[in-house]
């Protein structure tokens, strides 16, 4: 067998590939063989998960997948809130493949293996005095997961994470291992950095970072009017603008955060925020699952809870990261920035009418308003325009299902008439010849993943559903009680 350990994996008898997979196969008998996401609101039971500890223990779980014509589906931890990660076949779970390979201080990158979560990355990063440039709401995600869905962060300066990736090693449906860059195999790139994990399995990723820094964090809550009137001057006013809106309380908690040389000194306390604002709100909300008219009051306690203005200085990512709390449905769609007040005036007359209605809806958290630069990822929901992201959640009380459809619906229908796309990540219901209208480069990207993945080894049933057109359900991987 030891001479297998470095044999191609195409030469390798069937029998012995299997012997050579079987330490890095879940057991049947273990929870990790089956897979939820994070919100606990998609499930599957994959045909068989491996986790890899190498580069080569990869290579091996591909060679399989081709010989019995399997799909195979990387998984980083599963924080996608649709079933982006699900599948009936192959699975590979990549938490083990998370070791930094280099660190250049000095041309400001690091190259990690993509299974390395944000958090760890923090943690290294910050070792030699460097952090990413922009973090999303929270650091639990992987590195390959964050880039292939194109997560983002706020500031409209800033585009989305995917824009910091320099370069992919990358393992290809043929046993390839790739190098691509916007030099080398640029198509292979630009597909991949957003590629939903359909162009191939990602290895390792050069990120372009910069010298750590601490940012200043200013909150304070203003009116809908005034903030959609001066929305310009705020969105512009800081490097890392974003908002929270309570339609409820017709207010909205605004934080600008900028680059700052002075000592660190964090906001709030844990009684407020961990013990007030986490766990006496997950339990009003678990009551008001049987009295929705609370939720509208959960809604004015939460943002009384945070109606002072903080200043706070931190490290940036801590800066970055929210208490994103409890599994909880969420969509998040991404308008053009010139769409983005006619979008909110909308969704705000829709709300309004619904509070009016004793049996309308009752969001019972803000609406989070951000913001993206323009980039030419050709699946990015900021491709080609300035963007402003409007995402909405219903959180799970305890794990308890909430109602949420009617709201995520008619949200929907509202951002798809400002030519919202939706984030890849989170569920939807749009189908090839809608995002081709969307997207422009959409044909591209079907052109490439046909073009490096021929027999659609790397395709889901999320990518032959939304990027291919096929027949399969929205709810195939979806509890049944949901
Ligand atoms: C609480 C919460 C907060 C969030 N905050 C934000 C936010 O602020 N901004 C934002 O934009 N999004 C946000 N998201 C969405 C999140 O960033 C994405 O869903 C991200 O993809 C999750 O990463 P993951 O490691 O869990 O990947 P998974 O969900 O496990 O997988 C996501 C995709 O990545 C692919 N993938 C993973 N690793 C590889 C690899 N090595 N090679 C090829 N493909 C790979 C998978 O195949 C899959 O298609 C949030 C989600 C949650 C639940």
């Amino acid at each position: 067998m030891s001479t297998q350990l470095t044999a191609r994996p195409s030469d390798i008898p069937l029998q012995n590939l299997y012997k050579l997979l079987q330490p890095i196969t879940v057991p049947t008998s273990s929870p990790r063989a089956k897979f939820s996401n994070w919100g606990q609101t998609y499930h599957c039971a994959p045909l068989a998960v491996f986790e890899p500890e190498n580069e080569y223990h990869c290579e091996l779980v591909l060679e399989l997948a081709r010989r019995e014509g399997k799909v195979v589906k990387a998984a980083g931890i599963g924080h996608s809130p649709s079933d982006l990660a699900c599948t009936n076949g192959f699975m590979l779970r990549t938490e083990k493949l998370n070791r930094v390979l280099e660190v250049n201080a000095e041309k400001r990158y690091v190259v990690a293996q993509a299974g390395i979560t944000l958090k760890d990355l923090h943690a290294q990063l910050a070792e030699r005095n460097l952090a990413m440039i922009n973090v999303g709401s929270i650091s639990d995600q992987t590195l390959g997961g964050i880039v292939t869905t194109a997560t983002h962060g706020s500031g409209i300066a800033y585009g989305v994470i995917s824009t910091n990736v320099m370069s992919l090693n990358m393992l290809l449906a043929d046993g390839s291992k790739v190098t691509c860059s916007r030099k080398e195999r640029a198509d292979l790139f630009i597909a991949s950095i957003c590629g939903l994990g359909a162009t191939g399995f990602i290895l390792s990723i050069q990120l372009e970072v910069e010298p750590a820094f601490r940012l200043k964090e200013i909150q304070e809550s203003m009116t809908f009017d005034e903030v959609i009137r001066r929305f310009d001057e705020l969105v512009y006013s800081a490097e890392h603008v974003r908002f929270w809106w309570f339609p409820a309380s017709d207010t909205v908690r605004c934080s600008y955060s900028d680059r700052t040389q002075e000592p660190k000194s964090p906001a709030g306390s844990w009684w407020w925020h961990t013990f007030l604002g986490h766990h006496v709100t997950q339990f009003l909300i678990l009551v008001a699952r049987f009295f929705l008219p609370l939720n509208t009051w959960i809604s004015h306690y939460t943002c009384w809870l945070i109606s002072n203005r903080t200043v706070g200085v931190d490290d940036s990512h801590l800066i970055f990261n929210v208490d994103c709390r409890y599994p909880q449905h969420t969509t998040e769609w991404a308008v053009p920035y010139e769409n983005a007040q006619g979008c909110l005036r909308e969704l705000r007359t829709w709300l309004d009418q619904e509070n009016h209605d004793p049996n309308g809806i009752r969001p019972h958290i803000p609406m989070e308003i951000r913001f993206s630069a323009p980039d030419d990822i050709w699946l990015s929901p900021s491709n080609g325009q300035r963007t402003c992201w409007l995402g909405i959640v219903q959180y799970k009380p305890y794990g308890f299902n909430v109602p949420y459809r009617k709201y995520f619906g008619g949200y929907e229908s509202i951002v798809a008439r400002y030519q919202g796309r939706p984030h890849w990540a989170k569920a939807h219901r749009l189908q090839p010849d809608t995002l081709r209208k969307l997207y422009p480069r959409f044909d591209d990207f079907v052109r490439v993943i046909e073009d490096v993945d021929p027999n659609g080894t790397f395709r889901n049933e999320y990518v032959q559903r939304h990027i291919l057109g096929e027949p399969i359900s929205g709810r195939v991987f979806k509890s049944r009680q949901t």
